[in-house]
């Protein structure tokens, strides 16, 4: 029997799956022993940090990741980081294969003036603030204005307006970091403007996403029926699905009975940001008016500004680049998942750039570990323990997660929250009493 150790970078969705193809794979004669290495102390990646508080459906999916990590055979490295706490290059000695899954983190810039400007933040940034990934603990949002411009038109944008737009006390019964629900209910934020920069048949929600719109209770959604109308117009009956079926859920929201709630979240489209201005802060988002002239999106030379006190844009996202790994383009540089000239291989968003669901990484990360199984040697490497390497290390182990997460659970029991997230460093090590 030949046991291969690999190391897996990344505790997100990509990184289990990509260990549940591999102990798939096992059989009587070849066994994976796997390391999971993740630089935060907490694993799952985008299911803790990424998806909204709200839909704790899509959570579910963690359960599948608790049972890849007590199916034996493998070991969590937590609070290790790739490139700091251990080199490429060692993980390469030290394993039969490596695989990188290290995601997407970083937000796309929108390369215009004013983007830095205090109270223009990316949903990299955000996202991770609400959902209380301790290295966001301390972000500035400004919500003490009005409005708040949220750019792009897909699933990430659409969160983001969402957190914003909804009456806070919507999110008691979620896992929302304690000091962004507590920042949300002072929030002055009465009308969240989501801005895409091509039409409503364009858009990348996925149609659930709009669906559940309409049952926010405190809030109006707003959107312009003449524009989903003639976009209905433009893709004819033989539009995609996918696209009918958002088209429709977007008429559907433009026919809804008027409301007058406080709060109001406003779809609006063929709106390209030009500039965002202010002296000391936000204050104005002027955008370029585009239209659509045969298939073909085009500027009208026409401007709107949208007075704002914040700009949250989520435009896409790309890899942070890792010491010792090639990188190209916003991702890890690979031949589908193979990172030539090594023993590395990469999955997920790291290696096919920020799209698909959860779901997606699933059938991406078995394809790619087929590759890796079919390329190792006929024996393992006879390499020392990487725990040696580490000794002295505060490693986060498997042991010490699950004390975390019965702690947060059991904290949120008495909320009827589905977990209290600890938000820093400190308090996740203090729950793992390390
Ligand atoms: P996305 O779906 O690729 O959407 C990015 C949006 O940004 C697009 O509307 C794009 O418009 C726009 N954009 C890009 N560059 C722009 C610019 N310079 N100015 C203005 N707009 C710009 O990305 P995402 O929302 O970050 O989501 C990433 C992936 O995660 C997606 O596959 C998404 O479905 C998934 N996700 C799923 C869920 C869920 O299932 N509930 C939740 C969150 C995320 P153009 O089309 O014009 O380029």
């Amino acid at each position: 029997m030949a046991t291969f150790r690999i190391a897996i970078v990344g505790a997100g969705p990509a990184g289990y799956f990509a260990a549940q193809a591999l102990q798939n794979s096992a059989t009587e004669d070849l066994v994976f022993a796997i390391d999971m290495f993740e630089r935060l102390p907490t694993p799952w990646g985008l299911v803790r940090s990424g998806v909204a508080p709200d839909h704790p459906k899509i959570k579910t999916v963690a359960k599948v990741f608790e049972k890849i990590a007590t199916a034996g055979n493998f070991r969590l490295f937590g609070n290790v980081e790739l490139g700091s706490d251990i080199t490429a290059e060692q993980l390469q000695s030290h394993y039969d294969a490596v695989v990188i899954s290290t995601g997407s983190a970083l937000g796309r810039k929108l390369g215009i003036p004013g983007e830095d400007l205090p109270g223009s933040l990316s949903a990299a940034d955000f996202v991770p603030w609400y959902n209380a990934h301790p290295d966001f603990a301390d972000l500035e949002v400004p919500l003490n204005c009005e409005t708040a411009v949220v750019i792009g038109a897909g699933n990430v944008a659409m969160d983001v307006a969402r957190m914003m737009a909804l009456e806070p006390s919507e999110l008691d019964s979620t896992d929302t970091a304690d000091h962004a629900i507590a920042a949300l209910r002072k929030s002055s934020v009465r009308d969240v403007y989501l801005c895409a920069r091509r039409g409503p048949e364009h858009a990348a929600f996925t149609s659930p996403e709009l669906r559940e719109l309409p049952k926010l209770e405190h809030t109006t959604i707003l959107i312009k029926k003449e524009s989903v109308l003639t976009a209905q117009a433009r893709v004819g009956e033989s539009a995609e699905k996918d696209v009918r079926s958002n088209l429709e859920a977007m008429v559907l929201i433009a026919d809804l009975e008027p409301t007058h709630h406080e709060r109001t979240m406003h779809l609006e489209f063929f709106l390209a940001p030009l500039e965002i201005r202010g002296a000391d802060r936000v204050e104005e988002i002027v955008f370029g008016v585009n239209t659509i002239v045969n298939g073909e999106i085009v500027a009208t030379g026409e401007t709107r500004t949208i007075a704002c006190g914040l700009v949250v844009s989520a435009i896409g996202y790309q890899a942070e680049s890792i010491d010792g790994v090639p990188y190209k383009s916003g991702k890890i540089a690979n031949t589908e998942g193979r990172i030539e000239g090594t023993n590395m291989y990469t999955v997920g968003w790291a290696k096919r750039g920020p799209s698909g669901v959860i779901g997606t990484n699933k059938s991406d990360a078995s394809e790619v570990m087929k590759l890796l199984v079919a390329d190792l040697p006929a024996v393992p490497k006879d390499a020392a323990d990487i725990a040696q390497l580490l000794s002295g290390h505060r490693i986060v182990t498997q042991t010490d997660w699950e004390k975390i997460n019965a702690a947060e659970v059991a904290s949120g029991e008495a909320l009827g929250k589905p977990r209290v997230k600890a938000a820093t460093r400190k308090e996740l090590f203090d729950l793992a009493g390390l």
